[in-house]
């Protein structure tokens, strides 16, 4: 039995404590997570617009159904493996947000559509829709499908107006897909640091999705769904009136990429920091640097360092050193502290530094309340 499955078994019915936990381990602070859930909630909800949270942030069905307790219509998911796991754990009004195209894939989703309550998925090309069309009549299902818009980053999504409205009769033609609408998501968007340069930059797409809307509507393809938009510009959607839903994900979360954004346009965070990452000094032998047992395989290493949250000055300036380590490094830093004190850590992009890990270690300031299980860890496929 590993140290944290017994400590599980111990956990019932019972607490324990954070500081007793072998490192490098993924916390989640459970107020700050139903805080940040809330106020997405109510935010979303004052302008009348549906919320339907990208779960491919938390990859959790426990983290799911809080989300939906706060009034989601239901999650993203990125893969239908993703999918299928939330799904199996409960979860209804799944959107799959990446095109279903590989054949094994597309006939999950279509034995997935035949089971799972209100999913929905996207499609962006013709041919796709007619397998995925075939596939549903060998299960006897029919598929709610919006059509994915490519934003002007060429990853996926149709690329003009014209092959929008080409998709959309498409659809039309298949017996067993149902056109609900759109989907539009400006990924390279999401992290621009300076609020006026991201809400320009966001008022430029959105007047070409809106053409794309105009052209579907002409051709008698009004969509019913406009789903989109992340935590970067969830407020500046919001006061642009387009989307029917939000997909933000990583507002449950925050990590440093979006801490270093300014997501409100005065400086205010709407969102708490509610994950991370506690690890310990494993070697202090040097005044100005200590080593910690946090590296590659404990953070993702493509959203630049973590930042020291706790347990060390927060001045101190992190360094990946490898697989299993990383360095903390300020003036006397080796003096202060010694192998064995723990630090916390906010992890620089949230997503990927989830999926390193089995479990959240879920906690109520310092006490372990409980632990979760990274539901669909690994599920890329
Ligand atoms: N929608 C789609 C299609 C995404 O790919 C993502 C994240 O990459 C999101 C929504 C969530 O965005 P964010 O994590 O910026 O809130
Ligand atoms: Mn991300």
């Amino acid at each position: 039995m590993s140290d944290d499955i017994r400590l599980h078994a111990h956990l019932v019915g019972r607490q324990g404590s954070r500081a007793d936990l072998n490192t490098p381990v993924l916390i989640l602070d459970v107020e700050a997570l139903d805080r940040n859930i809330a106020a997405l909630a109510a935010l979303t909800a004052s302008h009348g617009v549906g919320l339907r949270p990208h779960a491919k942030t938390h990859k959790s069905v426990d983290i799911a159904k809080r989300q939906l307790d706060a009034g989601a219509l239901g999650v993203c998911c990125a893969k239908i493996g993703e999918a299928e796991v939330l799904a199996e754990g409960g979860i209804a009004g799944i959107l799959i947000t990446s095109p279903v195209a590989a054949p094994r894939a597309i006939e999950r989703l279509a034995a997935l559509a035949a089971r799972a309550d209100g999913l929905m998925a996207v499609v962006d090309h013709p041919a796709v829709a007619e397998r995925i069309d075939a596939m549903l009549g060998a299960e006897r299902a029919t598929l709610d499908v919006v059509i994915d818009i490519d934003p002007g980053i060429a990853r996926t999504g149709v690329a003009s107006a014209d092959a929008a409205v080409d998709l959309a009769r498409a659809i039309a033609a298949l017996p067993r897909l149902r056109y609900r609408g759109v989907q539009y998501y400006c990924g390279s968007q999401q992290h621009i640091e300076d609020h006026a340069e991201r809400r320009a930059a966001i008022v430029e797409r959105t007047d070409y999705l809106n053409s794309v809307i105009a052209a579907l509507a002409d051709a008698g393809f009004a969509p019913d769904i406009v789903t989109g938009s992340g935590t970067g510009t969830h407020r500046i959607d919001l006061a642009l009136g387009v989307f029917t839903e939000l997909q933000a994900g990583s507002y449950v979360f925050m990590d440093k990429q979006y801490l270093d954004c300014d997501l409100t346009g005065d400086g205010d965070a709407p969102f708490e920091t509610a994950l991370g990452v506690d690890a310990r000094v494993v070697s202090a032998n040097h005044s100005g640097l200590v080593t910690i047992d946090a590296g590659f395989k404990a953070l993702s290493t493509d959203g630049g360092v973590a930042l020291v949250r706790r347990g060390a000055p927060e001045s101190a300036f992190f360094a990946f050193m490898g697989d299993e380590h990383s360095a903390l490094i300020a003036p006397d830093i080796g003096r202060t502290l010694a192998p064995g004190d723990p630090v916390t850590l906010t992890v620089p992009h949230c997503d990927p530094t989830v999926n390193l890990y089995d479990h959240y270690h879920v906690v109520s300031g310092d006490t372990l309340v409980a632990i979760w299980p990274v539901s669909a860890r690994g599920r890329a496929r």
